[in-house]
């Protein structure tokens, strides 16, 4: 996941999306893709998304790529 861009990431109509880490909490966020690739352009690396925590509990988020089209197989 580390290669991906944002750019990559929208083409292939994929979702980015953030998660608390915290147990209590696991609030949930989906990022605008659309949104990130104006602010920042298509050729950013997730990879360098910096630290995120979470606006509820102030927690560290996880940051993660998410199949909105399900395939089988890994890799
Ligand atoms: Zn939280």
């Amino acid at each position: 996941m580390s290669d991906w861009t944002l750019g990559a990431v929208r083409a292939r109509g994929l979702q980015l999306e953030a998660s608390c880490k915290t147990e209590s909490c696991r609030r949930f966020f989906v990022f605008d893709l659309d949104r990130l690739v104006d602010q920042v352009g298509a050729d950013y690396l997730i990879a360098d998304i910096p630290d995120l925590t979470c606006e509820a509990c102030g927690g560290p988020l996880k940051i993660e790529l998410a199949m909105l089209h399900p395939e089988s197989g890994g890799d």
